[in-house]
């Protein structure tokens, strides 16, 4: 037709999050750490927040070591209804409090779409659990926020589900997605999950989205946290997000893949001495 220069051939389903039209991988900056090549992105916390002191010994402890981005969850998804569900606004409160006191920005769970104002008001990221990867009511509602979104794989969910999800967002107008590998479920039983290192390598070539992994999910044991932590920065993920507690017997939930403190601070030596070899920087 006259006037058309070009016509390019999609191939992917997924337009927005892809590579093809957009080469360059993209960085998503939040709370003054740069989430994307050139930077490990560790984001560390409680899997629920549980109480005032739990979460402020949290951000003291991040502050100390130089990090930025607290995680804790004060909407859960649990497996069970009789499980602990979290602390709610309540929960958000002493987070955003804390991360204030400490020049921390917090990563928290949203799981609904009623509730995306609610926590939009108290967090600097705001997380898709795994069980909502394809919750595709609560995409729709993220894309029309600019908050960065932490959107995890879920445990039956392809890479090109993954991707077609994050699009789901960018489509709405939002376009700051950060992926997340935390595992899926193989016939394996000795890990919690699967952690699936190649999709990092996968993901980095199909999308120019920043990803990053969770080994605490992944693994389900706090023993296998720092190797799988290792692994994700030597894979090419742009960060981690790791949950620590004061106190892992006592935790509330998923006490038993939790690292304590001195464990999670020798893990961070770890990644500080490895990173700077691979071109990147722990932040
Ligand atoms: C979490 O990060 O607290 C969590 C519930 O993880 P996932 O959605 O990956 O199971
Ligand atoms: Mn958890």
């Amino acid at each position: 037709m006259p006037g058309v220069e070009s016509v390019l051939r999609v191939l992917k389903p997924y337009k927005l999050a892809s590579r093809e039209f957009h080469p360059d991988p993209t960085r998503i900056s939040v709370g003054g750490v740069s989430v994307g090549p050139g930077s490990f992105a560790v984001i560390a916390g409680p899997c629920s927040v549980e109480t005032e002191g739990q979460v402020e010994s949290t951000a003291q402890l991040l502050q100390r070591s130089g990090l930025k981005l607290m995680r804790g969850g004060a909407f859960k998804p649990r497996s069970s209804p009789y499980s602990f569900q979290g602390l709610g606004e309540q929960g958000l409160q002493i987070l955003s409090a804390a991360a204030g006191r400490h020049g921390l920005t917090v990563v928290t769970e949203v799981l609904s779409e009623y509730d995306v104002d609610l926590v939009s008001r108290y967090a600097g990221v705001l997380q898709v659990g795994a069980r909502n990867m394809q919750n595709f009511a609560l995409l729709k509602a993220l894309g029309e926020t600019r908050l960065p979104v932490l959107l995890k794989r879920s445990m039956m969910g392809t890479i090109e589900e993954l991707l077609l999800s994050a699009e789901y967002i960018m489509k709405g107008g939002n376009p700051h997605v950060i992926l997340c590998e935390r595992g899926i479920r193989t016939f394996e039983t000795e890990t919690r999950n699967t952690l699936d290192i190649g999709a990092v390598p996968a993901i980095k070539r199909l999308s120019h989205l920043p990803i990053i992994v969770d080994p605490s999910h992944a693994m389900g044991n706090w023993h296998y946290v720092p190797a799988a932590s290792m692994a994700a920065l030597a894979a090419g993920a742009d960060g981690i997000i790791v949950e620590i507690h004061p106190n892992p017997a006592e935790a509330m939930s998923d006490g038993k893949q939790s690292l304590n403190y001195p464990h999670f601070e020798d893990l961070l030596t770890r990644l500080k001495e490895l990173a700077p070899h691979l071109g990147t920087a722990v932040n």
